[in-house]
């Protein structure tokens, strides 16, 4: 098999090449020789040196079109005022910011709120960029809507927001995850979604992205792809954080109205990065802001036994975009492990690798058992069942406040909630 790619005109077969790097130079006007120019992150989709375009070039036109429409609807009126209003009246937003006074007096140490997207509708973050991905594909007049989905959980919210917004719905799912996750299956099922499961390759997430990429070549004149996650080529990163940064901006305002200032910490997990770019974005300005980003560290630091490409990974190309991966001896993707479906993908956003190279925020891990730990005690201690993803936040948040003073303010987002995960807990209570 060859995936050939193009960059500035010149062809590169990743089969052959593991990596390309891309330098941004240009002409510059009088003639002179090439001078490196500073594009704006919007205008080259790159963060750093992460980012970027790697893809198939049947796909370059649709993501232009994508990122002109993108441009221009992201600051128009009238759509911030139709996404404004499903957020409220959908979503249920602004959702909370919690100061978990007992889990705060429990630890003995910096004050820790949650900001509460457990709470929305659907249970976490992902209805936040379904639905803006969703009035976008709208305004482009596309009326097929197409995702892929590992554990479920961006199918369901996909087919939500195709639900509302009448659009016709279809998530490729590997096989294998059809059986594991048939709950979601049939909740996808129930909104109204064509569930495809995938059975070529290893049956897997892998395998519905490449069958969800083909979908959209052939069908890119009527068909919108809903990207689940803060990853993938221009101008997916900047699409899904600048629709997941609502998380931020009532985060501002929130602490602002209960504390008068700024926290010292913010505190989210990372998977592909969408609810910690959401949280962080609004914040990277303020350099008195400490940002740490959990990454699932599963049971061990060997490669197959984590997913945590910014502890872990390096540079490297994924899924059409640079970004700190994991890559085994002979230089294919790893594979991965946590406890926590959400985080188990070996890339991670551009824009979080850049945050890291940078050293604008700080990347940790916390284990299965630490985040097994962490969704018990927060149940027990605030009668707030986690998502086993938010659990991560959660277990390091728990690591960090006893080291703080009682007048620092950790803020921690609670991405999701448990729901979903009560029966795998109870199953590893057992053991
Ligand atoms: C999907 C998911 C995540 C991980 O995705 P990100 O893009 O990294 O935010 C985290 N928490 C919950 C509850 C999720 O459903």
């Amino acid at each position: 098999m060859s995936l050939k790619i193009i960059i500035l005109n010149r062809v590169f077969d990743l089969t052959q090449q593991s990596e390309v790097f891309f330098i941004k130079s240009a002409k510059s006007k009088n003639g002179g020789k090439d001078m490196a120019v500073k594009i704006s992150e919007q205008e080259s989709g790159y963060f750093g040196e992460f980012g970027g375009r790697y893809v198939p070039t049947e796909l370059l036109p649709v993501l232009d079109q994508l990122k002109e429409y993108y441009l221009k609807y992201k600051d128009e009126p009238e759509f911030q005022e139709e996404l404004a209003y499903y957020h409220r009246d959908y979503v249920g937003r602004a959702n909370p910011l919690y100061l978990a006074s007992n889990l705060t007096e429990k630890l003995g140490g910096a004050k820790i709120y949650l900001k509460r997207e457990d709470l929305n509708h659907t249970g976490a973050h992902k209805i936040n960029n379904c639905l803006g991905q969703g009035l976008l594909a709208r305004r482009m007049g596309k009326k097929r809507i197409i995702a892929e989905t590992g554990a479920g959980q961006h199918g369901v919210a996909t087919a939500t927001a195709c639900a509302l917004l009448g659009m016709e719905c279809i998530i490729y799912m590997g096989e294998i995850d059809t059986i594991r996750q048939h709950l979601n299956v049939f909740r996808m099922e129930l909104l109204g979604a064509q569930v495809i499961p995938v059975t070529s390759g290893g049956k897997v997430l892998k395998d519905a992205v490449d069958q969800a990429l083909q979908d959209l070549i052939k069908n890119r004149a009527d068909t919108f792809y809903m990207l689940g996650s803060a990853v993938g080529p221009d101008p997916y990163p900047t699409i899904v954080r600048d629709f997941q940064s609502i998380i931020g901006q009532e985060t501002k305002k929130q602490i602002y109205q209960q504390e008068g200032r700024l926290p010292d910490y913010l505190i989210a997990c990372v998977g592909g990065g969408s609810n910690a770019i959401g949280l962080f974005y609004p914040f990277v300005q303020e350099q008195d802001v400490k940002i740490i980003g959990v990454e699932p560290g599963g049971i061990g630091n060997n490669f197959g036994e984590n997913a945590a490409p910014l502890t872990f990974g390096n540079p490297g190309i994924i899924h059409g975009f640079k970004c700190y991966m994991l890559k085994d001896a002979n230089g294919e993707i790893a594979s991965t492990h946590s406890i926590a479906a959400g985080l188990d993908y070996p890339g991670v956003g551009p824009e979080h690798s850049y945050l890291k190279a940078s050293a604008r925020a700080e990347y940790v891990t916390v284990n299965d058992q630490e985040a097994l730990a962490a969704f018990c005690t927060l149940s027990k201690v605030e009668g707030i069942i986690p998502a086993l993803e938010s659990a991560h936040a959660i277990a390091h948040a728990i690591k960090l406040a006893p080291t703080l003073k009682k007048d620092q303010i950790i803020v921690l987002n609670l991405s999701g909630r448990g729901d979903k995960d009560v029966q795998q807990v109870a199953e590893m209570l057992k053991q």
